[in-house]
């Protein structure tokens, strides 16, 4: 199989005639090629977003949600082929690919159809007259996105970028491309009009570079590591380019002896585990009170002992492969570092005896605030435990590191809840659950997790322009 790029509602070969190898995690051999794209191949696809961008955006906001909403039916009717390609792409369980995933990029859809025609912007009326603000779309956008939830999270950016009234180049993952391409392919097949949604596929510095450098591109989104997210950063900042930066997490998952623990138990180990830890939000350090310490870590490593890796096709599997070659040797040298540092491995500690990239769900205690397996985000089925004795504590723990991007909290204490709704520093806190989203809620991170928000009316802002027009009233 080959993935080429589509632009202008075509697919294309990659100008530079080069292809990558896209690989499935489970076997670990490869079952497809990828264009390797290079900055030609995006000076095409912003060269024909930039043709479609004035007929899109003065399209009525009622026929551009009408689109949005074509596409969403349109992908929820091949909604299990997208599971099933997404499933071996990524090598995630296709049940997890079938009944949140490929419903989310959906609802991304859906959701952002009706923010086209319900979105509103202010006005002030008052001793300066009447204003009113105009949102504008800004012309081209790019978006990059990142290989752990590869349409969700590519539907989560083209769809308010487009609700919003710009035309779009966006770069998937080179490790999962496919059902980007799928869905390039799906609007053309239901006549979207040539120009709008643009793919180019390949690698960060010969895609990713060019798109955010390109002077055309107004605003570029990005979902990925912190490490590539200052790079964008840094290219970015001296254009004076807008930019949305949604980079990695360590989140810490808070149980107080108080909470309904054994009750929330699944919970509390799908939030470690789920996606096989590959998922920006899942809790790897997790605070435990003392009073409860070693019941909880017990009953923690038996659930995750439970857990069963296995072919992500194969329908009672929990866990999946790691996604590559490279993020799986990571991994493992992660559990290596953590073993160095003095940890005590409670249960997993190594890759599964069998192809594919599989690491056995893995437990760490032993470890301080201060050492790298509990400061650096490590994405894999690896969390540790931490004791704490108090809610300061609890707190301080918590808010160590450099990351700040959700944080789960388990407790029955009302009071608690919101002080640590509060004073966690974090851009999102569940209490007593976790991934719970509305998708009309502030998206994103403090400190190293990123820059900016998404979600609702926080994507539909950046998507575009703010000007203000003010107006003498008579007196
Ligand atoms: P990554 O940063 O390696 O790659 C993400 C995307 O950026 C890919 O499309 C890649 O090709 C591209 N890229 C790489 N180098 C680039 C460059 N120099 N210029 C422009 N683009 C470049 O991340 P990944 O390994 O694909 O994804 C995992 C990371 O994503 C984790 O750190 C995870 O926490 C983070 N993540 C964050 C969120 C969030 O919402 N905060 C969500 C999911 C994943």
């Amino acid at each position: 199989m080959r993935l080429s790029h589509w632009i202008d509602g075509a697919a294309r070969e990659p100008a530079g005639n080069g292809w990558l190898q896209v690989f499935d995690p489970a076997g670990g051999k490869p079952f497809a090629e990828v264009a390797r794209g290079n900055a030609a191949d995006v000076d095409a696809a912003v060269a024909a977003a930039q043709r479609a961008f004035p007929a899109w955006s003065s399209l009525p906001n009622s026929e551009r949600a009408a689109w949005l909403e074509k596409l969403a039916s349109a992908l929820e009717a091949r909604l299990d082929d997208f599971a099933h390609a997404e499933a071996r792409d990524g090598g995630k369980p296709l049940r997890l690919a079938r009944d949140i995933e490929i419903p989310r990029a959906v609802s991304n859809l859906r959701f952002f159809a009706h923010a086209a025609t319900q979105f509103g912007s202010e006005s002030h009326h008052g001793q300066a007259g009447l204003n009113y603000t105009l949102r504008l779309p800004l012309g081209v956008v790019g978006t990059i996105s990142p290989w752990n939830l590869p349409l969700y999270l590519f539907t989560w950016k083209i769809a308010p970028a487009l609700a919003a009234g710009n035309t779009v180049v966006a770069k998937p993952s080179e490790v999962t491309p496919h059902t980007a391409t799928m869905l390039a392919q799906l609007a053309a097949e239901i006549g979207f009009p040539a120009g709008v949604l643009n793919v180019v596929h390949g690698l960060g510095p010969e895609v990713g570079e060019p798109l955010v450098s390109h002077p055309a591109v107004k605003a570029v989104s990005f979902t990925g590591s912190t490490a590539v997210g200052r790079r964008i950063a840094g290219i970015a900042a001296p254009m004076l380019k807008k930019v949305s930066l949604e980079l990695g997490g360590k989140n810490p998952t808070i149980v107080f002896a108080d909470s309904d623990w054994r009750g929330q138990l699944p919970i509390i180990v799908r939030s470690a585990f789920q996606n096989s830890g590959q998922i920006c939000l899942c809790g790897s350090r997790i605070l435990v009170e003392r009073a409860i310490y070693t019941e909880f870590r017990d009953a923690f490593v038996e659930h995750a002992l439970a857990l069963r890796p296995g072919d992500p096709m194969d329908p009672d599997a929990d866990l999946g492969p790691l996604v590559s070659q490279a993020h799986f040797d990571k991994v493992v040298s992660a559990i290596a570092r953590a073993r160095d540092e003095g940890g005590t491995v409670l249960c997993g500690g190594q890759a599964l005896d069998r192809p594919g990239w599989f690491v056995a769900p893995t437990v760490i205690e032993g470890l301080g605030p201060d050492c790298a397996s509990n400061r650096e985000e490590i994405f894999g089925p690896v969390a540790t435990l931490q004791p704490f004795d108090d809610d300061a504590q609890a707190l301080s723990l918590a808010n160590a590191g450099d990351y700040g991007l959700s944080a789960s909290v388990w407790t029955r204490d009302l009071d608690r809840a919101h002080r640590f709704g509060a004073q966690l520093q974090v851009g999102m806190v569940w209490i007593n659950t976790w991934l719970m989203r509305d998708l009309r809620t502030p998206f994103g991170g403090t400190g190293q997790s990123g820059l900016g928000r998404e979600g609702g009316n926080e994507a539909m802002r950046f998507f575009t322009e703010a000007r203000n027009v003010g107006i003498a009233l008579p007196h």
